[in-house]
């Protein structure tokens, strides 16, 4: 079967970066694991045997097709599936635990698979990801950084995130045109703690982001916030009133949000 570049299809034939992405799991023996893209079966194979049970959810029919007669049924269940459309609150709720989630990803829907992984927090205990290195350098980053954005901030506010190791093309097979990343996310919301509720706390962040050559109150000021509240927020936060988003911490956008509020 030639692989389907409209799928992501880059299939890793690297033996020791599998075995990485594995053990950068940690110990899930007696536990349920999501595999988001299993492919050919590369980390499928390592990681079947080393954990509970293994649900692998596949969009390309003919690939399901095949890694269902590879896998026996009772560890490893082939769901033929958009992982978009995947419910992970109801697999959390039948293994009875939260889940582990690994894949190399398909690189045209990173973002949005991202945002479903973090819309799906309380399903989940930790993920161990492959994405192209520019995108997890923008997940990792800290503020002040160049890639610090958007991104960032979203994926950081469900826990914390740490970047791992990068292969070169030559891993995959065909090889992609972008160095990869595998990173690891550990779903510790921090919503509680910053004492902000997420969708509205969101929705401010992606207002302080909206424009990236703007300052964060030229963007604030763009979404309606009068002169005079913004100034006043801004100085009871201890935020510079020319500071860009790009420069603050989640804590200091928490600030500004319950500032602009009261
Ligand atoms: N895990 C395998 C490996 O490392 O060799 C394959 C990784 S390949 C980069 C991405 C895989 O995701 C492909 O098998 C592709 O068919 C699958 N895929 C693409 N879009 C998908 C989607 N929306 N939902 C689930 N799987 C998808």
């Amino acid at each position: 079967m030639p692989p389907k570049s409209k799928l992501g299809q880059n299939f890793l034939h690297d033996a020791a970066a599998t075995q990485r992405i594995v053990a950068a799991l940690g110990d899930c023996s007696g536990h349920s694991v999501v595999e988001i893209g299993p492919g050919r079966g590369a980390i499928t194979r390592v990681l079947a045997p080393r954990c509970g049970h293994l649900l692998a959810i596949e969009f390309d029919p003919e690939l399901a097709s095949r890694l269902r007669a590879d896998f026996p049924p009772d560890r490893v269940t082939i769901v033929h599936q958009d992982v978009l459309h995947f419910d992970f609150a109801a697999a959390s709720a039948a293994a009875g635990e939260r889940l582990a989630v690994v894949g190399n990803l398909p690189y045209y829907i990173t973002s949005p698979i991202l945002l479903k992984l973090a819309a799906s927090h309380a399903a989940l205990d930790r993920a161990v990801l492959m994405v192209q290195r520019e995108v997890a350098d923008r997940v990792t980053a800290s503020p002040g950084s160049r890639d610090y954005g958007l991104l960032s901030v979203t994926v950081q506010l469900y826990g914390p995130v740490e970047s791992l190791f990068t292969l070169p093309p030559s891993a995959f097979s065909p090889p992609p045109q972008v160095h990869s990343t595998v990173f690891r996310w550990r779903f510790a919301p921090r919503f509680a703690e910053l004492g902000v509720e997420e969708n509205s706390f969101l929705a401010f962040l992606r207002t302080a982001f909206a424009q990236k050559r703007k300052t964060l109150a030229n963007n604030l000021r763009a979404a309606g916030y009068s002169s005079q509240s913004i100034a006043a927020a801004l100085s009871s936060s201890a935020i510079d009133p020319k500071a860009r988003a790009e420069s603050l911490t989640l804590e200091s956008f928490a600030a500004l949000f319950h500032a602009l509020k009261s």
